[in-house]
């Protein structure tokens, strides 16, 4: 396994590279999640290339990019022992050069969940997968169902700019009780650990609800709310039922919905979602 930060040293070990590559970005501090895609990734290709990158311009000024946790010597060995090919470390002054002024955005997709309440976060997020993909130049790209919205906007990006590189979302990853890997669930204490399965509770009422016939938006959506409300260490920030395509809150009938909420533990802040069919 190759490790590199330097771009020159990245392009020279890439063009040796044999096809197809698949190529897994992340921040780093890598779970199950993570190395679920690597798998994959590992499963389909000839070659396969992963960036540890924490992207700065993807936090907002009140989020915890200062904090974000680290562990560069255990995610080499994590991946070295899923045979990954090339490991690309960038420093931050080769993704954001002295002057950088040039941002990718997706238009709509990124204005509702995630977006609304994170302004900037996908704008962060668009840019920098697409100068990953320049960089790297993939042919697959993997990323999780965990970050949904994430997904769909990495989709529309690719499509929208003629990206030449198929975009594969791997299911979520989650331990025994449900809970969602997430880099971010080191920040919960011990009794916040206990409380969490508390969203994959919420989806999976709302979805048995649904497989019961109940197809009322609304109806789902409270019992989403209603399932986090009584959990005491549990602060919901949103419950959302949404057309899985434009993620616009469905109000009528519903026969495919995107389940999706994010709750908040103190200041630790977790996202899940479900895809809903018929
Ligand atoms: P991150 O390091 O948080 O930027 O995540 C890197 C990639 O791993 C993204 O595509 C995430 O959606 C994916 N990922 C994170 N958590 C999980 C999980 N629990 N299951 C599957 N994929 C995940």
């Amino acid at each position: 396994m190759k490790v590199v930060s330097e771009l020159l040293e990245l392009r020279s070990v890439r063009s040796g590279l044999e096809s197809p590559v698949g190529f897994v970005p992340t921040m780093g501090y890598l779970h199950e999640g993570h190395l679920s895609l690597v798998r994959q990734a590992r499963a389909e290709c000839r070659s396969v290339v992963t960036s540890i990158f924490v992207n700065p311009t993807q936090f907002g000024p009140k989020e915890d990019l200062a904090a974000y946790p680290r562990d560069l010597e255990r995610d080499l060995a994590l991946l070295n022992r899923e045979y990954v090919d090339l490991v690309w470390t960038p420093e931050p002054e080769t993704i954001y050069p002295p002057g950088f002024q040039t941002w990718v955005t997706v238009e709509e997709a990124t204005q509702r969940l995630e977006g609304a309440l994170r302004p900037g976060h996908f704008r962060g997020v668009t840019t920098v997968v697409t100068k990953l993909f320049n960089c790297v130049d993939p042919d697959r790209a993997y990323f999780g169902q965990k970050d949904a919205q994430q997904s769909l906007v990495i989709r529309r990006l690719v499509q929208d700019l003629n990206i030449p590189v198929k975009v594969i979302v791997c299911p979520t990853v989650r331990e025994t009780d449900g809970l969602a890997l997430s880099s971010r669930n080191v920040y919960l204490s011990e009794q916040e650990r206990q409380a969490a399965p508390v969203l994959y509770r919420a989806l999976t009422a709302a979805q048995l609800a649904f497989l019961d016939g109940e197809r009322q938006a609304e109806a789902l959506r409270k019992i989403m709310s209603d399932t986090v409300i009584a959990e005491p260490l549990a602060d919901l920030q949103y419950a959302s039922c949404a057309d899985p395509d434009t993620l616009i809150e469905l109000e009528s009938r519903v026969e495919r919905a995107l389940l999706s909420m994010a709750v908040f533990f103190r200041k630790t802040r977790l996202i899940d979602n479900l895809l809903l069919e018929e």
